[in-house]
């Protein structure tokens, strides 16, 4: 696998991770639907601190999740692109929008989250697993 880098639509904001992806989850939740404007949110899990930003700083909403935590999204404010999600519930990960890499060949999701809230005409990646909500705390 190739390092991970990306960037915004606008390209005001290029981050770069520092550790290799821990897994990728398609999310089908309602909050994910809207703020990437689209049926769902493909997110990769990275380790919680290993997102360095080499061009400006994204801004952020905080958001709640189903466990009452925030969730706290961070997006550029000039272009709106969201780029990663800071689940207060999930303290060892972050979860970066896959949209927003340079390099998207090698990803898949291997779990679908909210499946209960996922648009009717969605077809789930071959072998991924399918969550009605969340996973259960692994
Ligand atoms: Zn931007
Ligand atoms: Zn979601």
């Amino acid at each position: 696998m190739s390092a991970i880098s990306g960037s915004c639509l606008c390209g005001a904001i290029r981050y770069t991770c520092t550790a290799p992806a821990v897994m990728v989850a398609a999310c089908h939740c309602t909050h994910c639907q809207k703020q990437s404007g689209s049926a769902f949110s493909v997110n990769v899990a990275i380790p919680k601190g290993s997102l360095q930003f080499t061009a400006g700083e994204p801004r952020r909403y905080e958001d709640r999740g189903t466990s009452g935590l925030p969730v706290y999204r961070h997006f550029c404010g000039d272009c709106g692109s969201p780029l990663f999600s800071d689940v207060v519930a999930t303290p060892q990960l972050d979860w970066l929008k896959a949209g927003t890499l340079d390099d998207t060949s090698w990803v898949k999701p291997g779990a679908n989250l909210w499946c209960e809230s996922a648009q009717r005409w969605v077809v789930f990646a071959e072998g991924s697993a399918r969550f009605a909500q969340n996973p259960p705390v692994a």
